[in-house]
């Protein structure tokens, strides 16, 4: 884990970390986990992204609170807050290809194109986009997600990343059982960059374009009836992706817009991305909805 991810993760908010943990937080005070507390006596200090117990002594940051709470050493408690908070580590990221590629048989991931032609949706999958996350089906199909099983038996979407021209360029496969790690694999070769780059040739002049962290937003926002693109989840903004971004035909006057996760990360990619696109309009998500998913999902439901 390198200390890029490590801040990352140590931004996530301590309060929204111990909901996810099961305490239940108010004005800024929880019951303490790690001895027989019945008035509130665990404080979080929202500024120093900390927590303390002023009975017990307990004390320490997100990270901290995990390891204790789960009984996890340091690497498991980060593994398992950015599996929580959709931050892809750099572990479950494609293994770069060393050697040069060979001939058709190869290890490029035009091999994986077969599998796309025509997509199929275990009944997982099905559950997972369509009872959970309600996507609207026509975005699902334009998108080309399909499932299979491994040898295990365990269930994975597959998610295809095309470039604009329509040839495949990356595969992301996610685990359907939840709270399974590794969230994420990635065949050899795979260049997951720009998410739904195909959408770029649907642009009418003058038209909006929203810019989501992620390919799970990105369907959200599709199946909300907007034209979208995603920039991989909670990674720094790449400079291969920030070129393709600039070069978005700047004669079609396109407007991008975007609802940045409402987190230290999510503004922070948001400035990143107006450096490359001055035009880009904020918008602010509730603060009940920590991100675009979130809230499509509480206005379905
Ligand atoms: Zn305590």
């Amino acid at each position: 884990m390198d200390r890029q991810e490590l801040q990352k993760l140590r931004e996530l908010p301590i309060e929204g970390v111990a909901e996810r943990l099961g305490l239940k937080v108010k004005h800024h005070k929880a019951l303490c986990p790690f001895h027989n507390d019945n008035h509130p006596s665990l404080s979080f200090k929202v500024s120093k992204n900390t927590y303390r117990c002023y009975v017990c002594g307990a004390s320490g940051d997100n990270i901290d609170l995990v390891m204790r709470h789960l009984h996890l050493d340091f690497r498991a408690a980060c593994r398992w807050l950015a599996d929580e908070h959709n931050v892809i580590l750099n572990e479950w990221k494609p293994q770069e290809v060393t050697t040069p590629l060979p001939d058709k048989e190869g290890l490029g991931v035009s091999r994986y194109e077969r599998f796309f032609e025509r997509p199929w949706l275990n009944e997982e999958a099905r559950k997972f986009l369509f009872e959970e996350r309600h996507l609207d089906e026509r975005v699902v199909r334009w998108c080309r997600l399909t499932s299979w099983k491994d040898k295990q038996g365990v269930p994975w979407l597959q998610i295809p990343y095309y470039d604009r021209e329509g040839k495949l360029v990356g595969v992301q496969n996610r685990n359907l059982v939840k709270g399974a790690l590794p969230r994420f694999r990635f065949p050899q070769g795979s260049e997951c960059g720009i998410y739904n780059l195909p959408v770029l040739n649907l642009l009418k002049p003058g038209e909006q374009l929203f810019i989501t962290e992620g390919a799970s937003d990105c369907w959200a926002m599709l199946s909300s009836g907007h034209k979208a693109i995603a920039i991989p989840s909670a990674t720094l903004l790449t400079r291969k992706d920030a070129e393709q971004l600039s070069i978005i035909n700047p004669q079609l006057s396109i407007s991008f817009e975007m609802f940045p996760d409402r987190d230290a990360p999510g503004e922070r990619l948001f400035l990143q991305l107006k450096e490359v696109l001055p035009s880009l309009v904020h918008h602010q998500l509730p603060p009940d909805c920590k991100d675009f998913s979130d809230y499509y999902l509480k206005r379905k439901t």
